[in-house]
């Protein structure tokens, strides 16, 4: 009697794999594969980026100022300064009934090298960094780290580098001190044993010439100079960052998860981009977000406060040839989003921050955050329960597991999306995403199960 009532009352949060069958079994597997090697080739927002314009290019998206009108059915992007993206397949229905918008963000913690990077120091070359978004600094020392990025010479020549991902490349790192001479260093606080100042990347050590100054620094540009052709002003003109040079791996004996650099943001970003890239005829026109400069505010012309996103949109409605005063605001008004973006896992060795009741587990499917924010829920975009109610209806009916969860305790968590900068526009908007562990470390932890639900979850939601 009472498993009878526990079946029919009990909200049940299994364990997903548990309901797997050897079909889906291998569709999890299949998928996370081709996961894995995009973001094997996809470590930086600009790579990113390119990487998902080809794809969008392969199955027949068309960048939007090639068109003079719109209309149903139409495949549609728009690159933002090769770091944000917003891609559109325009909907059979009204545009005025509104969008269908999956917002995630390409941009992961890093370190960004200074605009005067180079320095020699006891016969040693160094770059400057300064780290991008919340770190845990100690992390970055002592691991293999590549250089991503692009420097423009003032001609408007640009130039890719990449040094560190191939296996026959060299690789940099930043050291740490030995335990023998790290008495005062070991008593510090965490947060303060590695200086930010201090995270300086050791790159070269062989000098150039007989005598002179700084001839490790002069060994290190001229090699620069042969294989880029440019000289050291030049690197006041770019952006290169340094990430860990570690590969996306199956994690576990049974390899149930992936360890992999990046994946806040980009697992939410690849697995909606994915999702999009097989969407044939829609209702409501679906749009699919790769912002930039989440990690730091969503600030900037990149970042999701920007207007870039507000013109993209104008952009389809003068194309509709239906644009009018207010229109793009009673588009937002009618329009409903699914924040995707990562969620804290609950980690058994660190339980004591988590509320165990309303954390997101791995391997239990999609995880919605009706609010982030932190203290008495300052800053959050609560979701309404009639749109909570929406999306439940849509991951019930399509078989998705899912759960819905809080970022922590209370007055412990806390953390912020980009779901409230849409929801300020009149959109309904909830958090949803994969659950994380050691999420902004060099190397995060995700379930394939999770990430499968994820694609799941995205492509019901533009199918709804
Ligand atoms: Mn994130
Ligand atoms: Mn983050």
């Amino acid at each position: 009697m009472s498993e009878e009532l526990r079946e029919k009352l009990f909200d049940k949060k299994e364990n997903g794999w548990k309901t797997v069958n050897n079909e889906e079994m291998q569709n999890i597997l299949d998928f996370s594969k081709g996961y894995m090697n995009f973001l094997n080739q996809a470590k930086t927002e600009r790579e990113f980026i390119k990487k998902a314009k080809e794809l969008a290019d392969q199955n027949g998206y068309r960048d939007i100022m090639e068109f003079e009108t719109l209309k149903p059915g139409d495949k549609i992007y728009f690159i933002n300064r090769n770091k944000s993206m917003y891609l559109a397949v325009i909907g059979t229905e009204s545009i005025e009934k509104g969008l269908h918008i999956i917002g995630s963000h390409v941009d992961s913690p890093r370190l960004d090298l200074k605009p005067n990077p180079l320095y020699e120091d006891t016969e040693m070359a160094y770059f400057n960094t300064h780290y991008y978004g919340g770190i845990k600094k100690y992390q970055w020392t002592t691991i293999p780290l590549s250089l991503h990025g692009t420097i423009v010479k003032t001609n408007g020549e640009k130039i890719d580098i990449c040094i560190g991902e191939d296996e026959n490349d060299p690789i940099f790192t930043i050291t740490d001190l030995l335990p023998h001479l790290a008495q005062e260093q070991m008593e510090k606080k965490l947060k303060n044993g590695i200086d930010g100042e201090d995270l300086n990347l050791l790159i070269g050590s062989i000098p150039y010439g007989e005598k002179g100054k700084e001839q490790v620094k002069l060994n290190i540009l001229n090699i620069l100079n042969e294989k880029y052709g440019i000289t050291e002003a030049d690197l006041k003109s770019s952006e290169i960052e340094v990430v860990p040079a570690f590969k996306a791996r199956s994690l576990g004996f049974d390899e149930s998860m992936v360890a992999a650099y990046g994946q806040d943001d980009k697992v939410c970003a690849y697995t909606s981009l994915a999702a999009m890239m097989e969407l044939g005829e829609v209702k409501n026109t679906a749009i699919c977000i790769l912002s930039d400069k989440e990690e730091i505010g969503s600030i900037g012309n990149t970042g999701m406060e920007s207007h870039m996103f507000d013109f993209f949109i104008s952009e389809i409605l003068n194309k509709l040839g239906i644009n009018k005063p207010n229109l793009l605001d009673k588009v937002f008004c009618f329009s409903k989003m699914l924040s995707s973006d990562v969620d804290a896992g609950f980690d058994p060795i660190y339980a004591s921050v988590s509320d165990k009741t309303n954390a997101g587990f791995l391997g239990k499917g999609i995880s919605l955050n009706k609010y982030t924010g932190a203290r008495g829920k300052s800053g959050a975009s609560d979701a309404n329960a009639e749109y909570v109610a929406w999306v439940r209806n849509i991951l019930e009916k399509n078989d998705i597991h899912y759960q819905i969860a809080e970022l922590g305790k209370v007055d412990i968590g806390g953390g912020g999306t980009i779901a409230y900068i849409i929801a300020n526009k009149g959109a309904d908007v909830i958090d949803c995403g994969v659950p994380v562990l050691s999420m902004h470390a060099p190397y995060e932890v995700t379930s394939k199960f999770d990430v499968y639900s994820a694609y799941r979850t995205y492509k019901a939601f533009w199918n709804a």
